[in-house]
């Protein structure tokens, strides 16, 4: 059986984190101590945080399950269309904010905070994984850091500049970030520009074209339509993996060989989740 895609393992870390969050350990994790973690699973493994360890991702999914149980009509924005590219905007509008108004928010109130969680939460009662694909800025700079060229490319230039006694503000930079990645997200709703060992493969002599894969799907990305998925909204959830009753979908790093694919590491997800909790445990306890 392969792991990776077992909802059962996904649903306990992301129980587990939210119970110990609940518990207060909260107060104690600072903003570096996640922060250097994501940035360093988003570059290498995609975004596996958001589908295995965030507590608002957890949250979201349930009301989305709960959604569906309780037959609630609700609405589907439809990707390409004009709403759909302006709500994805807001939580690039978020993270820039987050970063200019950033003494105020470590101010925040707990009220403050719940309010958000909220926010982020009950829409995906009435529109699948709201909250996480327009609001939550985690999510905005999860797919900066997905163009990885990109962003390496402007974070460059802004050590060029400061070498050179040109100073330009944190603010400016986040700004100059967000915009090109929400520019990049609406016209190609694809990251191809990366350097990410994860995706999900399919196997095109195994798939039947049942469509059973996006209809799992919490963000109804195509699966059946490619060979690599690279979608922009793709979070590594596995749940195409766990639904595809032909065995055509993997995770790992594809390596084509005589014309066969050949899929390898399909531990490393298991294996980046384990280091991630080490990393902010360890950062932590540093900072303590
Ligand atoms: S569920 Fe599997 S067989 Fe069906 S379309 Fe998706 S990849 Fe192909
Ligand atoms: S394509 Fe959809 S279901 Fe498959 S891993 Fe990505 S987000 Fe999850």
């Amino acid at each position: 059986m392969n792991i990776f895609g077992s909802k059962r393992l996904r649903y306990f870390l992301q129980l587990c984190i939210l119970v110990a969050l609940c518990c207060g350990v909260a107060g104690k994790i600072t903003l570096m101590s996640v922060a250097i973690p994501i940035f360093v699973s988003v570059i290498l493994t995609n975004k596996i945080f958001c589908s295995y360890l965030c507590p608002l991702g957890f949250v979201s999914e349930l009301a989305v399950k709960c959604k569906r149980v309780l037959k609630i009509k609700g609405y589907a924005i439809a990707r390409n269309s004009l709403p759909d590219k302006l709500l994805r905007s807001i939580k690039y509008i978020i993270l820039f904010l987050l970063v200019y108004i950033a003494s105020p928010l470590a101010e925040a109130s707990g009220i403050a905070l719940l309010l958000f969680m909220v926010l982020i939460v009950v829409p995906s009662l009435f529109i699948d994984m709201f909250g996480c694909k327009y609001i939550c800025p985690v999510g905005a700079a999860s797919n900066i850091l997905k163009f990885t060229l990109v962003f390496v490319g402007c974070s460059l230039l802004m050590w060029i500049l400061r070498s050179a006694d040109i100073s330009i503000p944190i603010p400016v930079y986040v700004g100059v970030l967000c915009a090109i990645g929400y520019l990049l997200e609406i016209f190609t709703y694809k990251a191809e520009y990366n350097v990410s060992l994860l995706h999900i493969h399919r196997d095109k002599n195994k798939c039947t074209q049942c469509g059973e894969c996006k209809k799992a799907c919490p963000y109804s990305v195509n699966v059946s339509n490619v060979s690599r998925v690279v979608d922009i909204d793709c979070n590594l959830c596995g749940e195409c993996v766990s639904e595809c009753k032909e065995d055509a979908l993997k995770v790992g790093i594809c390596n084509t060989r005589e014309g066969q694919n050949q899929i390898k590491g399909q531990w490393l997800p298991l294996l980046v989740i384990v280091i991630f909790i080490l990393m902010v445990c360890y950062i932590t306890s540093k900072a303590i």
